[in-house]
């Protein structure tokens, strides 16, 4: 199965299937409709959200994220990974509860890690392991990774179909220009998943659920970790730019400049809305099509999280032909 694996879709999680799959010796094509990367991984909060999750199908899957990055970290040097730890408090439900990478920290606890805080909250609960990404930079560096093990990278090929022999496997996909061949299709096209699988009658209930993300110019050293509270998701990326994921602008900007000391010259720069690809229980969907041998999908949401363990194991399903155990509560036929 190494020979002809085709993989749609450059965001974050084809990139890492490719990466992986390339690196493990498969000889991969990666298509774009578009540049990698810029799908809705472009604007992505890009929280590492790893700690916390006890229960659910990718549970286990999620606690493995923080290693899968580590490790990745050391394949790929320089990968834009930022280890702040999160700070969240405020939640709905009143008694403060910790899941696993977790614990509660008291009001100056707080305060020593955000120092810029206008009134610590008297509890929150602290994850020092969690940690963010420029998710177009590590999309960048997953599919230069990929190219460095020999996979041919198609941006601005939009495909348009997946192809049947006549047996009913997969034989390829049909793209803007012209149909190209693979014993494997990955489909990893976030939103537009479901509408390819739909190209041969197989139905992936993903949906586009719309997210906003918020730049903003803010001073340096204002937010030094992941900061989460009802009012937004916050974190500094550059010396003079936060991002927030969060509802309204008018409200959000007002949450940061009262939330901080030194915030009143905190400026909106942009508001972006768009789609993340949510499966229809909120699970990943990850595994073979059983109808059509030879197809895979890999749609989810917190992929940025995610990625470098799907892709991992993703590679090693196609490659080896093992079932991974960690993926199991994640397969289509679950639907
Ligand atoms: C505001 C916001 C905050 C978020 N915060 C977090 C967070 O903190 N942590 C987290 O883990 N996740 C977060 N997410 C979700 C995360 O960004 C997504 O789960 C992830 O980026 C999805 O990656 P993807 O590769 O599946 O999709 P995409 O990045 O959309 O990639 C799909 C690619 O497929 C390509 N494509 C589509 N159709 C075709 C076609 N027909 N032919 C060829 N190519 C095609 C597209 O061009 C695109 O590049 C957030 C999302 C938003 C919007």
């Amino acid at each position: 199965m190494s020979a002809g694996l085709v993989v749609v879709g450059a965001g974050i999680v084809g990139a890492s299937v490719a990466y992986h799959a390339a690196r493990a010796g498969a000889a991969v094509t990666l298509l774009d409709a578009g540049r990698p990367g810029a799908g809705v991984t472009a604007d992505s909060f890009a929280w590492i959200g790893a700690s916390g999750v006890r229960t659910g199908p990718a549970a286990a899957l999620r606690a493995t994220a923080t290693e899968e990055y580590r490790r990745l970290e050391t394949e790929l040097p320089g990968l834009p990974v930022t280890w702040s730890g999160s700070l969240s408090w405020g939640a709905a439900g009143g008694a403060p509860q910790v899941g696993p990478g977790q614990e509660i920290v008291d009001a100056a606890t707080v305060a020593a890690l955000e120092p810029t805080l206008r009134r610590p909250p008297e509890w929150a609960v602290w994850a020092p392991g969690d940690g963010a990404v420029d998710p177009v930079g590590v999309t960048e560096r997953l599919v230069a990774g990929a190219r460095a093990h020999g996979a041919r990278v198609r941006p601005d090929t939009p495909v348009t179909a997946v192809r049947r022999d006549a047996a009913g496997r997969v034989a390829g996909v049909e793209t803007a220009a012209g149909p190209l061949s693979g014993a494997t299709v990955v489909l990893a096209a976030g939103v537009a998943t479901a509408a390819l699988g739909a190209t041969i009658g197989i139905r992936v209930p993903v949906d586009p659920s719309p997210a906003t993300l918020f730049r903003f110019r803010a001073p340096a050293g204002l937010v030094r970790t992941v900061v989460t509270n009802r009012d937004f998701d916050l974190r500094q990326v550059a010396a003079d730019r936060l991002i927030a994921a969060a509802d309204s602008p008018e409200r959000t900007l007002a949450a940061v400049r009262s939330t901080f000391r030194g915030a009143a010259d905190v400026e909106l720069l942009s508001a972006r809305v768009r789609p993340r690809p949510m499966p229809a229980d909120g699970e990943p969907i990850v595994g073979p099509v059983a109808e059509v041998p030879g197809l895979y999908v890999a749609a989810l949401h917190a992929a940025v999280t995610l990625a470098p363990a799907v892709g991992r194991l993703v590679a090693r399903e196609l490659i080896d032909g093992a079932a991974e155990p960690l993926l199991a509560g994640c397969r289509l036929d679950r639907f």
